[in-house]
């Protein structure tokens, strides 16, 4: 998209609906309470969106659970068809709703697109998957009897997502539940819920009926959904987020023995053996380090690379690093964009300062930006120290922070130094060491000689505290379905 003129990003605002999506219908909050969405570059308010009440919220859910079993009931097809229906509107309205969440969100417009279409394709393929719902028939072992399983649909969920990929964690959550036949209360991001409710707007013109999704937008995400995860008929809560909120909703849910998933933080080991094409890997390192200004569960958060090819890699890093041209996501050639508030820049600030304090050197950046926005330069830190904090703590922002191993058991156990174990990224040519080091990382996901694994057709998900459950892939959908198994007496 070439320049775009501010009254093109004042209509693509207008158009999206601001209320409450209940029950098929759009309203205000009880009450006529609003809250405000802002663009992160400029710190202006872009609008105001409706904030629920804990009342609003139950109404989202009654209406959830009202229209379950007829849901449920609905030919997979038909379910599938509306899924695909809304993969076409999503894709033919990319432009405009990759300007919408540039607006809300800061990130240049070309990731912008790259996500809508990234989450597109979750609704293309679980429209595909709505119809592969299968059951099993056995005869048992000793013959005595039959063994029939079947899915069915989980229930009404409530799906909690973060603000750092507007649309495509609703997405993911959305197309599998659709799918499934299971109803659901959506609770977007309070700082980008445009996103969310443009597809919910699409969702409906694309026919889904009445109640099978509703949305709310609250100013307090605790009041509004702690009475809905205690409510016995909320069957499944499916949240990404961080580890810490993660860890407090799985405590509520223990209340009613909710199904969860938990799509939680990360704290991504990128690791460059020596015989790693070096050119590939820094091609790797800016992809898994500055997707989404670095604000991303997938963002590589330390580089652990060998001491031989240290100075070649820090040195080539730094030169694509110091290339970028940061500023407003709306702007022609812009490649980095704000962070997504000043909280989130004092912590990328207090992380960096931490490792400098330690010794760490900035080759480039390892500063703030002035004027309007909350921009962060683009950072390469060399000679990290292993007690410093961004090592062990989600950085969440654009600073690639370097440390080096002499031998592959070091790399290992360095890239597995952590609570986390979302992804691991690895450069080698070596297949054999590939191979090797792919089975003994501790993470659900791993990158090999490449910085990107997101994909709607495979399994996206964690081990230890970055969560469990997977979204996307032929996995993706049994979050959405419990098993029923009938013993049948063999006649
Ligand atoms: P967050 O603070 O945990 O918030 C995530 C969502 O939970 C938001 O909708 C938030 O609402 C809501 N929330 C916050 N406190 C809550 C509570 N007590 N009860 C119920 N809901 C609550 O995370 P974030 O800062 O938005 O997102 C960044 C985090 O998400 C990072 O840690 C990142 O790694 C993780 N993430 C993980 C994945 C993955 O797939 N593993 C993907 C993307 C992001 P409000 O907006 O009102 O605060």
């Amino acid at each position: 998209m070439s320049t775009i003129g501010s009254s093109l990003e004042q209509e693509v605002v207008a158009k999206v609906p601001k209320g409450l999506f209940v029950d098929g219908a759009w309203r205000d909050a009880s009450g006529g309470a609003t809250l405000a969405v802002e663009d992160p570059s400029t710190g202006e308010a872009l609008c105001e969106v409706a904030d629920a009440t804990p009342q609003d919220a139950m109404a989202a859910l009654d209406a959830a659970c009202a229209a379950q079993a007829e849901w449920a009931a609905t030919a997979p097809r038909e379910r599938g068809e509306i899924l695909r229906r809304a993969y076409e509107a999503v894709v033919g309205r990319a432009d405009e709703l990759a300007l919408l969440m540039t607006l809300e969100m800061g990130k240049p417009v070309a990731e912008s697109r790259a996500e809508v279409l990234y989450a597109a394709d979750f609704l293309r393929w679980f429209s595909e998957e709505a119809v592969r719902i299968e059951g099993r028939w056995a005869t048992a072992p000793n013959g005595g009897m039959r063994m029939l399983t079947m899915r069915q649909p989980v229930g009404p969920c409530l799906l909690i997502t973060p603000w750092n990929f507007p649309l495509a964690m609703g997405a993911r959550k959305i197309g599998p539940a659709v799918a499934a036949g299971c109803t659901m209360v959506v609770k977007p991001a309070k700082q980008t819920p445009l996103s969310m409710l443009a597809l919910a707007q699409i969702l409906d013109d694309c026919g889904l009926p009445d109640g099978v999704l509703n949305v709310f937008t609250a100013s307090s995400a605790s009041a509004t959904t702690g009475p809905l995860i205690d409510d016995p008929r909320l069957r499944k809560l499916s949240f990404t987020g961080s580890t810490e909120v993660g860890r407090q909703l799985m405590g509520q849910a223990s209340r009613h023995v909710l199904r969860v998933s938990m799509e939680l933080g990360g704290n991504a080991p990128f690791v460059v053996f020596e015989d790693a094409d070096l050119d590939a890997a820094v091609d790797g390192a800016m992809v898994a380090k500055m997707r989404n200004i670095g604000e991303a569960c997938t963002a590589a958060n330390r580089f652990h690379v060998h001491a031989s090819v240290a100075d070649a890699f820090t040195e080539k890093l730094a030169a694509r690093m110091d290339a970028l041209k940061v500023g407003r996501g709306v702007e022609d050639g812009v490649q980095v964009g704000p962070l997504i508030d000043d909280d989130q820049r004092g912590k990328v600030r207090e992380l960096v300062e931490d490792a400098l304090e330690r010794g760490a050197q900035a080759v480039v950046g390892g500063r703030e930006l002035d004027g309007r926005g909350h921009f962060y330069a683009p950072t390469v830190l060399a000679n990290v120290p292993g007690e410093a904090r961004l090592l062990r703590e989600e950085i969440f922002g654009p600073v690639a922070p370097i440390a080096t191993f002499e031998r592959e058991d070091e790399a290992i156990a360095a890239a597995n130094k952590t609570e986390y174990g979302l992804v691991a990224y690895v450069f080698t040519r070596d297949l054999d060491r590939a191979l090797r080091v792919i089975e003994r990382l501790e993470t659900g996901m791993v990158g090999l000689n490449q910085g990107l694994v997101s994909n709607a057709a495979a399994p996206f998900g964690g081990v230890k505290q970055s969560g469990f459950g997977r979204e996307g892939g032929a996995e993706g959908i049994d979050e959405y379905l419990s098993v029923k198994y009938a013993a049948i007496r063999a006649g």
